[in-house]
């Protein structure tokens, strides 16, 4: 078991040293000030935190060899030369396809600072079970003009709409612009059923409140709406993992909050690679707490709809 091993007292700045890391000193947030060696001893003193939300489901990988001022690489596959503390697997729908990459422990995630992702953007499945999905995220995108105060209200919305339907909902900024309503699912209904339910939901919002949400993408609508963006919920589609930072300027970091934590204070950017540490130490219990106990089946049979 990675994360007891991880939480079980080994210090982190131990095992990270098992995966050579090449110019240390690379700056990869300008303005933030933090350098490759910084990123890795951020993920290692956040190990077992990070750990359930990138450890045994495939990864695509936003890589930036030359920090988050150069070229970006969104990565799905395995690539020549990749370090071997990073694993390659076989999407069981594609075996002769091209590999796809997972990590099972610290020197992975060592691999990938190594090769310069920034960002971690998991399955919402696992490789012990690629067809079904084990959590759904809902993500909700401001277009321009929305205030944070609406986004948080549609969070709260998502979160009573999947109550409804039996469902735990957990929030996170996502480092960007937005928020991120993940919900645990036991991994009963297939990707078509999720991605059904999902999108029901999105729709009901949409069609509830007109003024506040759409569900489609389409640019034209989306000016003083929220996105409700269901479509991260599909075979092979990702969303940003919780403590990943993103490679945007600031060096945020898409982090778990509290229900009760979300108000005006705290922007989708508050919390970054530099006081995520502070934060966890800082804060009493996890508030993600009961996150894989509170799974339950989706009923793929009931809309999202209310009333
Ligand atoms: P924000 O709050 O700014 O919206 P976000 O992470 O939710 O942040 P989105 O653009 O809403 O960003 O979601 C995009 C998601 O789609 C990413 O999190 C990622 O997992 C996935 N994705 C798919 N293709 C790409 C790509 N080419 N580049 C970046 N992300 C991609
Ligand atoms: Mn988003
Ligand atoms: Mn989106």
């Amino acid at each position: 078991d990675i994360v007891r091993e991880a939480s079980a007292g080994r210090a982190p700045a131990e095992p990270r040293r098992r995966v050579a890391l090449t110019h240390p000193d690379r700056i990869y947030w300008p303005e933030a000030g933090i350098t490759k060696e910084g990123l890795a001893d951020y993920h290692a003193g956040i190990w077992t935190r990070i750990a359930p939300w990138i450890t045994g489901r495939p990864l695509a990988l936003l890589r930036c060899p030359t920090g988050i001022t150069g070229q970006k690489f969104f990565q799905k596959h395995a690539w020549k030369g990749m370090s071997r503390a990073i694993t390659r697997i076989h999407d069981s729908a594609d075996p002769q396809g091209e590999p796809l990459i997972t990590v099972e422990d610290l020197d992975g995630l060592m691999g990938l600072v190594q090769a310069a992702a920034l960002e971690i953007h998991p399955w919402g499945a696992t490789t012990a079970d690629w067809d079904h999905p084990d959590m759904i995220t809902m993500d909700l995108d401001p277009g321009e003009g929305v205030e944070w105060g609406a986004v948080i209200r549609a969070a709260v919305e998502v979160r009573e709409r999947l109550a409804e339907q039996g469902l735990a909902g957990f929030v996170k900024t996502s480092g960007g612009k937005g928020l991120h309503v993940v919900a645990p699912l036991r991994p009963r209904a297939d990707w078509a059923a999720v991605k059904a339910f999902t999108k029901g939901l999105a729709d009901a919002m949409a069609a509830d409140s007109p003024a506040r949400y759409v569900s489609t993408i389409s640019k034209a609508k989306r000016r003083g709406r929220i996105l409700i963006d269901y479509l991260r919920n599909q075979r092979g589609q990702t969303a940003v993992a919780a403590f990943s930072p993103r490679a945007r300027p600031g060096a945020a970091v898409s982090t778990p909050l509290g229900w009760e934590e979300l108000d005006e204070g705290i922007g989708p950017t508050r919390f970054t690679v530099a006081n995520v540490p502070a934060r966890l130490a800082a804060l009493r219990a996890d508030p993600w707490e009961g996150f894989r106990e509170a799974a339950a089946p989706i009923k793929a049979a009931r809309k999202g709809r209310r009333g």
